[in-house]
């Protein structure tokens, strides 16, 4: 049997706040120990591609014998592969700056923290790091700021402006996301005449009491204000909007439902759910001061992302360096749709080399996978992934693609598969090392085997004989 759809306790209205911990709570404590043929109707309804309950998610989240966390993570390694195929998107963070006049006790920018040394990129630096980046082949960048009257929408505009006008040789940055403070409506509209990709504002904590505990001063004290900041950037125009909760500072368990009820609330009240999924753990930081009460195991962290991957299936998700090789090796295949390589958070490291202590006084936390860009592609090769720098669908004004991607028939193999292989072909000519380019040119070839449309192949191989000849940004 499968539940009918909740009645929330708290109706939808645009830009009012929409998360109620008991209703929350009384999900988790009503589906205690659920039946095993309640958790595989429920798999099977997300593999039917239908977004789940919250409190379908809460049976997931209660579903903790090894029997069946092993069929929810079949489970979603099944939805990947059979709605998503291979394909993994590859991204690089920028910090444009730390200045912060918050006091969010995990991060190292906190404004209490004298010991970190203030710095805002100046236009100059900003460049030498994109051509940095592109040099290493990057095509997508995420812009991060802390949260001070330096980084307004306008300075933000600006900066995404100077990182699509900086081309070096064929490098390009054809996609720039920003992970910023929320804004208002007017703000919005400024970022996003800028031609921003997504917008990604984390919550952190959905707990209202806990959020409190840990935002002791500053804008980002006001909960509400952050909760509905990705519907103003609705309001405003921008349908692409990335949410995320900080692992770590509360119970799992009801951040992922806070996560559910997120993605429920702007499919509510836009009709689009978010671009993006975001399940940063919280890492060791200068500073930080939190408890070690509601630290996620790897264990329950490859749990919560099967779980996600079932709960909103049409939504992408984002793994970090913050996370070692061998645990993002093995959670990816739950359902990650996108990662950063070769990833460095110190401001200005990508085009100087900084020492220890530079570092440290620099990044707001520290990172466990420093490998480079090209290790990370061997890597998705060796596991028969397709590396993929696209961004071909935000370009054509395709928004909403990760819902084309899982709604519409055929749209990954007409367009995600081969934009794929066109923008990896691209790295490999441009930026692969020889043992790479082997392995790589192999794994396109299968990924073409497995195409069955003859003409869109051949028209497919025509655009990668234009890419050997020095064509370059050519995609479906
Ligand atoms: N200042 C803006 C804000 O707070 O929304 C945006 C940038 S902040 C640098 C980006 C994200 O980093 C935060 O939303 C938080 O989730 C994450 N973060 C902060 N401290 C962290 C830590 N110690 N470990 C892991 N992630 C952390
Ligand atoms: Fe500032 Fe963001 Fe760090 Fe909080 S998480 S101290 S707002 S940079």
């Amino acid at each position: 049997m499968i539940f009918k759809p909740e009645i929330c306790a708290i109706p939808d209205k645009r830009m009012t706040p929409f998360i109620n911990a008991d209703e929350i709570w009384s999900h988790l404590c009503n589906t205690v120990r659920p039946e095993t043929l309640l958790i595989r109707d429920i798999i099977a309804k997300s593999l039917a591609k239908e977004r789940l309950t919250l409190k379908e998610t809460a049976a997931l989240i209660n579903a903790d014998t090894p029997e069946l966390i092993a069929e929810i993570k079949q489970g979603a390694r099944d939805l990947k592969r059979r709605v998503y195929g291979n394909r993994i998107v590859l991204f690089a963070p920028l910090y444009i700056g730390n200045e912060c006049t918050n006091n969010c006790q995990y991060c190292g920018f906190r404004v209490s923290n004298k010991t970190a040394v203030r710095k805002t990129l100046s236009d100059d630096e900003i460049v030498n790091e994109i051509e940095a980046l592109e040099d290493n082949g990057q095509k997508r960048l995420i812009l991060v700021y802390g949260e001070h009257p330096k980084y307004g929408p306008e300075y933000i505009a600006h900066t995404v402006k100077i990182a699509y006008g900086v081309k070096k040789g064929n490098g390009e940055i054809r996609r720039v996301n920003i992970n910023a403070a929320p804004l208002d409506i007017e703000g919005f509209r400024v970022v996003k005449d800028a031609k921003i990709g997504t917008y990604q504002v984390f919550q952190e904590t959905y707990h209202p009491e806990a959020y409190n505990w840990y935002h002791l001063g500053g804008k980002k004290r006001n909960y509400d204000w952050r909760l509905t900041a990705l519907d103003r950037a609705q309001e405003a125009g921008i349908d692409d909007v990335g949410i995320g909760a900080l692992f770590g500072l509360y119970d799992w368990r009801f951040e992922v439902m806070g996560m559910v009820r997120h993605a429920n609330h702007l499919e509510a009240c836009y009709h689009v759910g978010p671009h993006t999924i975001s399940f940063p753990r919280i890492q060791a930081a200068v500073m930080e001061n939190i408890g070690t009460q509601y630290i996620v195991t790897d264990d329950d962290f490859a749990r919560l992302i099967a779980i996600l991957r079932l709960a909103v299936p049409y939504t992408g998700l984002i793994l970090t360096a913050r996370e070692n090789p061998a645990l993002r090796r093995e959670v990816m295949e739950y359902g990650v749709s996108q990662i950063d390589g070769g990833t460095k958070l110190e401001l200005g490291s990508y085009s100087q080399s900084l020492n220890e202590e530079q570092d440290l006084n620099r990044e707001q936390f520290k990172i466990n996978d420093s490998r480079s860009l090209n290790e990370i592609v061997d890597e998705l090769v060796a596991d028969h992934y397709l590396p993929s720098f696209c961004t071909a669908c935000y370009r054509k004004g395709r928004t909403g693609e990760h819902f084309m991607e899982f709604s519409v028939p055929g749209f990954i193999k007409r367009f995600c598969t081969p934009n794929a292989i066109l923008t990896f072909a691209e790295y490999l000519k441009d930026y692969a090392p020889e043992h790479t380019r082997q392995a790589g040119w192999e794994n396109i070839e299968q990924n073409i085997k497995d195409m069955d449309n003859p003409t869109f192949v051949a028209e497919l191989r025509n655009r990668i004989k234009r890419i050997h000849d020095g064509e370059r940004d050519l995609y479906f």
